[in-house]
């Protein structure tokens, strides 16, 4: 017999989590949120890999050492003069905690505020819907909910013989802790992530590596797109090499010595600092008992049908832990809408209009389908396309790299895909999503006034030149 009992259990309060269980709570559900994370403090530290360890600290990072490189190589251009300086890399890591932790406080405030049972340990969920919970502090029990929505997110992918130990050889968790600027600094994987980290400490003044296996640079996005950032990247000092497969790590005398094949030779490099970026899998272990009937796929995520349910009768499943992009929004949109499906109401998820953003410089953004999906679907399309170059804004701004593309199809001009590289692409990339949310077209954002001068005017004239009317370039 429980001996709590509730409407809905949440296991994880990432943003997938803790979003669903404020809008159950706003619903008017009894809602237990169950959270193992804790801070270095050993408090709480609701939020989940996005807030603690992820999107928000990894911002925090790029929008500082942004500060510093822009202070060292695009001010004089604007006159001003600035000398003597240096970076405090403490004081950058303090000021990425204080972020951090202003957040987890709020989120338990709001917890709070919307009457949620929070708990702060771990859940597993048995048979008929019965979690036994595991708190830090205090004994263990078991709770019992009408439903119960899986949210445990997701933890890094590990490659063979590369031994994380997060001080030289580091996951996502020590590459926002590096206490000293390497000098040397190895990058597995040139994905999202990579890309990102490797940027922070470029920026700082390591020298950059990026080891990455796949032939071909950002697969997601179109191949002349791909082509504008790798230039960019390149520009800027990272060193990105393609098609090599590492396959070992060993530490030597305080360095960290990689092996990887690349062509039809293997290399060694030396770095004082390795970032293994190859990507993250579902944290479905030590979730769930052998009788609780949830099934995983192959590739360890929970099972879920098209609204998240999982073959289970009231257990659901959202974010990282089940298919589609691990997004912390994407996440979110899910547990809202599943905690709307269980409260009576119409829960919306859209898989075809999340957007996506790197947070490099220039931001790269996208939405939708790219050329290789259109052709391969057989869908005929018309593409524009605009440089942020030809802007008043990006001009006055000194920060005109990169361009819009856009594809719509060619017999209804319904927008069907966007990429964006270029200052703020991820501010940008919403409009384009509300456009393709209801289903608009090209030739509607053409139609549209945007103000002047502004960088979204460059998403104005690629939607003109998908019908080759942009005003500002040859068509
Ligand atoms: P998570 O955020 O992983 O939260 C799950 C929580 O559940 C965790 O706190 C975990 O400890 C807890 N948990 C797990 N099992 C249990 C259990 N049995 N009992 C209790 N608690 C449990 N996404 C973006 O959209 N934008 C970005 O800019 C971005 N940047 C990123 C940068 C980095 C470096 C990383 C690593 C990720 C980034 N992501 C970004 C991805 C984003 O963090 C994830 O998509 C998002 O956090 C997924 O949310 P979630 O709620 O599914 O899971
Ligand atoms: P993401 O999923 O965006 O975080 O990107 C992870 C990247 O790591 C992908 O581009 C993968 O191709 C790459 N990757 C995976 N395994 C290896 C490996 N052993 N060596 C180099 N790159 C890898």
């Amino acid at each position: 017999m429980s001996e709590q009992q509730f409407d809905l259990i949440v296991i994880g309060g990432g943003p997938g989590g803790y979003a669903a269980a404020i809008r159950a709570a706003q619903l008017d559900l009894n809602t237990l949120l169950i959270d193992d994370r804790q801070g270095e403090d050993g408090k709480p530290a609701p939020g989940g890999t996005c807030l603690n360890v992820g999107c928000i600290p990894s911002k925090a990072l790029l929008d500082s050492s942004k500060h510093f490189h822009h202070i060292q190589h695009d001010y004089q251009d604007h006159g001003i003069q600035v000398s003597d300086i240096s970076m405090d890399i403490s004081k950058m890591l303090e000021r990425k905690r204080g972020v951090v932790k202003q957040l987890n406080t709020g989120l338990i405030q709001l917890f709070k505020a919307n009457k949620i049972t929070f708990v702060n340990g771990r859940g597993k969920l048995f048979a008929d819907r019965q979690v036994e919970v595991s708190p830090h502090e205090g004994e263990k029990y078991t709770a019992s909910g009408a439903h119960v929505i899986l949210a445990a997110g997701s933890v890094p992918f590990t490659i063979p013989n590369v031994e994380i130990d997060n001080k030289m050889i580091l996951d996502n968790v020590g590459a926002l802790e590096i206490p000293d600027v390497p000098k040397r600094l190895g990058v597995i994987g040139a994905g999202v992530i990579g890309l990102e980290m490797g940027s922070v400490w470029s920026r700082l003044g390591s020298e950059v590596i990026l080891l990455e296996a796949a032939d071909e640079f950002l697969p997601v996005i179109d191949r002349d797109m791909a082509r504008v950032a790798q230039r960019e990247f390149k520009k800027q000092g990272l060193d990105i090499r393609m098609s090599c497969k590492v396959s070992g790590a060993e530490i030597k005398d305080d360095q960290v010595h990689v092996h990887y094949s690349g062509g039809d030779d293997e290399h060694t490099e030396v770095f004082d600092k390795l970032l293994v970026a190859v990507g993250r899998r579902a944290a479905s272990d030590d979730l769930l008992s052998d009788d609780s009937g949830v099934k995983l796929t192959e590739r360890g995520q929970v099972d879920i049908d098209d609204h998240c349910r999982t073959g289970t009768k009231g257990v659901w499943a959202i974010g990282d832990l089940v298919r589609g992009p691990m997004l912390a929004h994407k996440a979110s949109e899910e547990g809202i809408a599943v905690a709307e499906t269980i409260a009576g109401q119409a829960g919306h998820i859209n898989l075809e209009t999340i957007p996506w953003v790197i947070y490099t410089d220039p931001e790269i953004a996208w939405v939708g389908r790219n050329e290789a999906e259109l052709q391969q679907a057989g869908i005929e399309y018309n593409a524009g396309s605009f440089p942020f170059a030809a802007t008043g804004r990006g001009l006055a701004m000194g920060n005109a790299s990169g361009q819009v593309k856009m594809l719509a199809d060619a017999e209804t001009d319904e927008l069907l895909g966007c990429q964006i590289i270029g200052a703020n692409a991820s501010e940008l990339i919403s409009e384009i999503v509300v456009t393709m949310e209801f289903h608009g077209s090209a030739e509607d954002l053409a139609r549209i006034v945007h103000a002047h001068p502004t960088l979204s005017e460059a998403v104005h004239e690629a939607a003109l030149s998908v019908d080759k009317r942009a005003i500002h370039k040859a068509n």
